[in-house]
């Protein structure tokens, strides 16, 4: 994957890390979105992207690192005839999938700042 200046091409947070390769897919870490898997046809997608699409892209790939879940990898397209060992999902398919109205996405969002927090007064970052 050649990303700008290791900028994560989904929210631009610097500090983008690269963690391992597997086959065609480049998985990084990112601060803002965590641990996620691109290939590089994702990656020409997703600079086609509004940047509202985009953040709703990081997003939902926060809330897969908060609860646990193995990083996804980021496909243009599926590929049926493929079996991965990580779970694969389109730029598309995460977008159609975000919550369409603000009270989906609080219920959302509590359900994260809980998992997130082990008591009343924890910092939460
Ligand atoms: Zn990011």
């Amino acid at each position: 994957m050649n990303t700008k200046d290791d900028l994560c091409p989904i929210c631009g947070a610097a500090l983008l890390t690269e963690i391992g390769l597997s086959g065609r897919v480049q998985f990084v870490a990112c601060p803002t979105c965590g641990e996620y898997g691109l290939t590089d046809e994702a990656l020409w997608a997703l600079q086609t992207l509004q940047a509202e699409d985009k953040a709703k892209i990081s997003a939902c790939l926060r809330e897969q690192n908060i609860r646990g879940d193995d990083p996804v990898a980021l496909f243009r397209e599926h590929h049926p005839d493929r079996h991965l060992e990580f779970p694969v999902r389109t730029v598309q398919e995460i977008i159609s999938t975000f919550p369409p109205t603000v009270s989906d996405r609080l219920d959302r969002a509590l359900k994260n700042l809980h998992k997130c927090s082990n008591t009343l007064k924890a910092l939460i970052r």
